[in-house]
Order: structure tokens, then sequence, then C-alpha cells
């Protein structure tokens, strides 16, 4: 079984039918991009698999054990927004160790995990610092941070390199990537961007229309789009 299984899932919005069968296995340790135009299901399908929406049918399982109905808190499963949800009275340090005062870890073990991820992120000289001063890529490192001292099983990312400048995104994107492996995580990735994923992904997934299209690595899709629309979406005409 995969670490990671989706079983025909399905959303709609009352009458709006917006994922419609999706079905993908997901392996431990996978890096894996969402890609697809703009109100493809990218967004919805990411937040499905976080509970932040009910399913309307089919099943989720994380690691053998069914999730469909497990409550977003308690699924194991962290979600990196864009930066600009950071609280902005706060500190760096209350940012990041927030969640894990609401689930009533001691303090003690808050410093560890805080400093741990401080350190991974580069951002141990900025702890005692608010969102506004900081430049936006150590902010969206904040907002990693916030995912890694709950020690995820997998990390869920919403195009979140979507409101820094060019400069910055590509440096972000890397760093990302490397956190990804020296992390040992496995990862889902959502972007509307070609290149983003054809250079983060193990694994990219196209979607069209609520299903996917496709589901292969760079070079397969590379190699072998499976119709027009991917060629055309990956950039390459086949
Ligand atoms: P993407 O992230 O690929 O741009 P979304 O997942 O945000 O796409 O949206 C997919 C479709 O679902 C869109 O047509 C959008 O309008 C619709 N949708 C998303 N969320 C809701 C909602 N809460 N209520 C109704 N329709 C929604
Ligand atoms: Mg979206």
């Amino acid at each position: 079984m995969a670490y990671l299984q989706l079983d025909n899932i399905q959303k709609s919005f009352g009458d709006t039918h917006v994922i419609k069968g999706v079905n993908l296995e997901i392996d431990k340790g996978e890096f894996i991009v969402f890609v697809g135009p703009s109100g493809c299901g990218k967004s919805t399908l990411l937040r499905l698999i976080a509970g932040l929406e009910s399913i309307t049918s089919g099943k989720l399982s994380l690691d053998g054990k069914d999730i469909t109905h497990t409550p977003s808190g308690k699924r194991d499963l962290a979600m990196v927004f864009q930066s600009y949800a950071l609280y902005p009275h706060m500190s760096v340090y209350d940012n990041m160790s927030f969640a894990l005062k609401l689930a009533k870890v001691s303090k003690d073990v808050i410093k560890t995990k805080v400093e741990y991820a401080a350190k991974t992120l580069n951002l141990t000289q900025y702890l005692n610092r608010t969102p506004k001063e900081l430049s936006g890529g150590q902010r969206q490192r904040v907002a990693i941070g916030r995912a890694i001292v709950r020690a995820p099983k997998v990390f869920l990312f919403d195009e979140p390199l979507s409101n820094l400048d060019a400069a910055l995104r590509g440096n972000t994107r890397v760093e990302i990537h490397k956190l990804h492996r020296a992390l040992g995580a496995t990862s889902i990735y959502v972007t509307h961007d070609q290149v983003e994923a054809m250079t983060l992904a193990d694994r990219v997934v196209v979607l069209r229309d609520g299903l996917i299209e496709q589901v292969g690595t760079p070079m397969e899709l590379y190699d072998h789009p499976a119709n027009q629309f991917v060629a055309q979406f990956i950039g390459m005409p086949s």
C-alpha cells in the first residue's frame, strides 16, 4: 500500500462538481507537484488532503490509516501557507510555536523544536523579530518553520512562492527542495508554474478540470506527454 493513497476522491460544492474522481499513490519521501491551469482544482485537492474541506466521496489513507473523515488537526499533515498568513504582531518564535502551545506541548519541548526549525531554516538570529521586520523570503521561511515544528508526515504547499519576487522565488524554491530532502519529508506542492513543477518534482501530477491527465517524472512528461493538453501545458510540443 502507498504511503498516501487517494481512491476515487470527489468533491462537489453544491451543484458544482470540482474534483471528479482522483486516484493517486504517493510513496514516502516523494516530492509530488500538482500542476495545471487556474481553476482546475489544485487547491481544492490539496485542501481535501489537508482536511480543510470535507471529501464528498472516495477514500484517503495515510500510512495505512483511513483518514477520509479524520479532522484536520489529527491528520499528521501540515499545510504551508503563503507568508501573509503569519501573525503580524507576534515574534518569529511565537509564530512558530503557536500550534504547539495550542496542543499544550511543554515549554522546553517547544523551545527545542523551534530552535531546531530556526537552525534548519537559517532563522536563528531573527527569532525575536516580528514578520514586518523580515524580508519576503525570511517570512516565507517562518511560514515553513510553523509546519516543521509539528514534524508532520506530509508537507502540503499551495503556491508558497507566488507573492515573492522572481529572484527570491528561485532561491526559496531551491531551499524548499533541500529542506524536503534534509527532513526526509514527503511533500505535495501546488503550482501553476510549469518550470517550478519540472525542477522540483520527483513526479508531476497534471490536473485538468478536476481530473488527472497524467502522472510521471518530469522526464516522462517531457518525453512522452499523454496528450496535446499535457504537451502544451508542459510547454514542449509533442
Ligand atoms: P486552482 O487552485 O487549480 O486554481 P481551485 O481548487 O481553487 O483551483 O478551484 C477549482 C474550482 O472550484 C473553481 O472553479 C472554483 O471556483 C471552485 N471552488 C473552489 N472552492 C470553492 C468553494 N468553497 N465553493 C464553491 N466553489 C469553489
Ligand atoms: Mg489554487
